[in-house]
């Protein structure tokens, strides 16, 4: 949690975003679109405050979007859940995300996640108090070795966080690893808790969450979010399901985060949860094809592109152009070329970002204009 001179940090989606401010250059470091979601949404939320969904919701989240919820996880994966017992409204999913592990875990506990990991996940095992123990991804496809995995659990494994698709990476896990990580979680009698906020950001074949593994559902919470499906990342609305035991725990913590979450955002998403399969299906082929043109542009300045399979994040190796701190780089990209990118290794504990030092992180969820300018300023490198 603490800064290099030892204070408590920034993190570094804010480092980077106020760098490129400074330097007016294309921010493709903090993942946040430049076009606002559904325009439909943005009118419900306004009609839901001029019309008075002004008060605190229930805590638990407003019924309408924990049936949306309910409703959106039957239709998409088959999940039956009961929207009274097995849903919570969150503040986006990062209060999801340390409720749970607030819930779950605590001193004497181990916590494992892979690594590179989403940066709240380690602040909230800290916070916790717990051990955060961590298994690697590798490159190029940024998958666990199995064997890796299984060493990593203990007789103290509490809490499996797996975040697919996995921000930073873009990697989608298979069906074989995530078999595995129910298998594993199961015989420690841990929980497992799931971060699916990219679930409709999939390039492939759709998304499998956790939950619907044999074995997974009686021990996993999942959490999604608003933020990446809409495009609303500043609603900041997100939800945790799972069974009714491990959702009242999350209860529990959340009433003293925040009590509850914003009243009309919460109406606007129920509508959106409701949206047609195209639309979902639009998402994807929409950031595909932006994919494809940031990585194209990046192979051309020179770097090593890892295609990512899912998330708007794509991962380069800088060691193709002869750079091997990703970090020095990254704080240097601004005000060089007009670019800002995210190092690989602030998502890893010491002997994770060493083995990440070369690698940068771009976001492609960005007009295809912005993401060609920004590839020609990146050429610039080479
Ligand atoms: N988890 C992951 C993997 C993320 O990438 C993000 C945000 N980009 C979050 C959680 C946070 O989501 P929210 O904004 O809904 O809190
Ligand atoms: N999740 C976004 C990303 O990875 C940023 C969220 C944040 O700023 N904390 O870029």
């Amino acid at each position: 949690l603490l800064g290099e001179d030892g204070q408590l940090g920034v993190t570094i989606f804010e480092e980077m975003t106020s760098l490129a401010v400074r330097h007016g250059a294309i921010n493709l470091g903090q993942g946040f679109p430049d076009e606002d979601g559904p325009a439909e949404m943005a009118e419900a939320a306004r009609s839901a405050i001029l019309s008075g969904a002004n008060q605190y919701a229930p805590g638990q989240g407003i019924p309408r979007l924990r049936e949306a919820v309910a409703a959106h996880q039957a239709r998409f994966y088959g999940i039956d859940l009961d929207p009274w017992k097995q849903a919570i409204v969150t503040t986006g999913a990062t209060e999801g995300i340390a409720a749970a592990v607030l819930a779950l875990a605590g001193p004497g506990d181990d916590v494992l996640t892979f690594e590179p990991f989403y940066d709240s996940y380690g602040a909230m095992i800290a916070l916790a108090g717990a051990r955060h123990v961590t298994v690697p991804l590798h490159a190029p496809a940024f998958q666990p070795d199995l064997a890796e995995l299984e060493a990593a659990f203990t007789p103290s494994t509490r809490v499996v966080v797996v975040n697919n698709p996995h921000n930073p990476t873009g990697a989608v896990f298979g069906r074989e690893v995530l078999a595995r990580v129910v298998e594993l979680a199961a015989q420690h009698d841990a929980v497992i808790v799931t971060d699916e906020v990219y679930e409709h950001l999939v390039f492939g074949e759709p998304h499998v969450p956790v939950a619907t593994l044999p074995g997974a559902a009686e021990r996993t919470l999942t959490i999604s979010s608003a933020g990446k499906t809409f495009s609303f990342t500043g609603w900041k609305v997100g939800w945790v399901t799972g069974p009714e035991e491990l959702v009242a725990r999350v209860r529990t913590i959340k009433q003293f985060l925040t009590y509850s979450s914003g009243t009309p955002f919460q109406e606007a998403v129920a509508m959106g949860l409701g949206f047609p399969d195209e639309f979902f299906r639009g998402i994807a082929a929409s950031l595909r094809a932006k994919r494809d043109i940031l990585a194209e542009g990046l192979r051309a300045a020179g770097l090593e592109v890892f295609v990512p399979e899912g998330t708007y994040f794509i991962t380069t190796d800088t060691r193709a152009l002869g750079i091997e701190n990703a970090l020095d780089l990254a704080r240097r990209l601004p005000e060089l070329v007009g670019v800002a990118a995210i190092p690989v290794s602030v998502f890893c504990q010491p002997e994770g970002a060493e083995r990440t030092r070369s690698l940068l992180r771009f976001a492609f969820c960005k007009k295809e204009p912005l993401l060609a300018e920004a590839a020609s300023r990146l050429a610039l490198l080479a």
